[in-house]
């Protein structure tokens, strides 16, 4: 059957994105967000949270691969990791590939978002059942500062910095994720657009310039955010994330990538000029 609808994200007031809409497959409201799956026609299925675009099957794996494969390959022997936010489960999928990995903790606050994507978007969510697997639905700023493990690697997998991912990006919560991060450990975050964003960039990189000796951003290209350029930031007590990298390390892991290669691991790193200026001297 012809299907007429199409769902527009709106960034702020200026700037909408357009996708076709085969089929509404879940519409909810939880405590914290409106959760949505489509089927799109150019994009696969797409979850959406309070109407903003967080997954599509088409190029989830960009994502995917960039916040995790960065920062796993960079400590020399991930052993346990912590995934903040990341529902969907693309992000511990991908954590869980890594032979070193011995256990692998998402904190979710939603788990409409778990059960949605479980359902419904099995290419992201299909190790949510792996045995390495802790999966906590709760708050994983109040995760930060009460645990007692130490983590190698913490991903911070989450929405804009509105609602329950606001503390997300500020500097209590990074102080709590430095106390339980490893004294070698690396944390990578969901940067946001240079293009539309900037601000937020440069506010998370100061609070993390203030916790951390070392953080960086690095980007990658996206198919449906808004901007295109998405960032991440690499903040770690110890490592480098170019200078540190052994590049051998991915070729022995045999890891076949959809993304993520060597050369784009260090490229990622290289800023274009507009995004220097507007982040020198924080
Ligand atoms: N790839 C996505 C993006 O950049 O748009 C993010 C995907 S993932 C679905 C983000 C998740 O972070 C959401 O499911 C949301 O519920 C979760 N989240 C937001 N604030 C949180 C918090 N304080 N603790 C744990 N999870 C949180």
């Amino acid at each position: 059957m012809h299907s007429d609808l199409w769902l527009e994200e709106k960034f702020e007031d200026f700037l909408g994105l357009k996708f076709k809409v085969e089929k509404v497959l879940f519409s909810g409201k939880s405590d914290f967000q409106t959760v949505d799956v489509v089927e799109t026609k150019g994009h696969g299925k797409m979850l959406l949270n309070d109407g903003l675009v967080m997954v599509t099957e088409r190029d989830e794996f960009a994502y995917h691969d960039m916040i995790t494969h960065v920062p796993l390959f960079v400590h020399p022997a991930p052993k346990n990791v912590l995934i903040i936010g990341g529902g969907d489960g693309g992000t511990a999928r991908e954590v869980l590939r890594h032979q070193s990995v011995e256990k692998c903790t998402m904190v979710e606050i939603d788990a409409m978002v778990v059960e949605a994507c479980r359902q419904h978007i099995p290419q992201t969510a299909k190790d949510l059942d792996h045995e390495k697997l802790q999966l906590i639905i709760g708050d994983g700023v109040e995760f930060v500062k009460q645990t007692t493990e130490k983590f190698d690697v913490i991903i911070v997998d989450s929405t804009d910095p509105i609602g329950p991912a606001q503390p997300l990006f500020g500097e209590a919560f990074y102080q709590d994720v430095f106390n339980c991060l490893s004294a070698d450990g690396i944390v990578v975050s969901q940067g946001e657009s240079s293009w539309y964003a900037m601000e937020i960039q440069q506010s998370l990189l100061k609070v993390l310039n203030a916790v951390f000796p070392q953080s960086y951003l690095y980007s990658f290209s996206n198919l449906t955010y808004p901007g295109g350029l998405w960032s991440f930031t690499f903040a770690s007590k110890q490592y480098h994330p170019v200078a540190d990298f052994d590049a051998t390390r991915v070729a022995a892991s045999g890891l076949d990538f959809q993304y993520y290669n060597q050369a784009l691991h260090s490229a990622a790193f290289a800023l274009p000029n507009f995004v220097k200026k507007g982040l020198a001297g924080l």
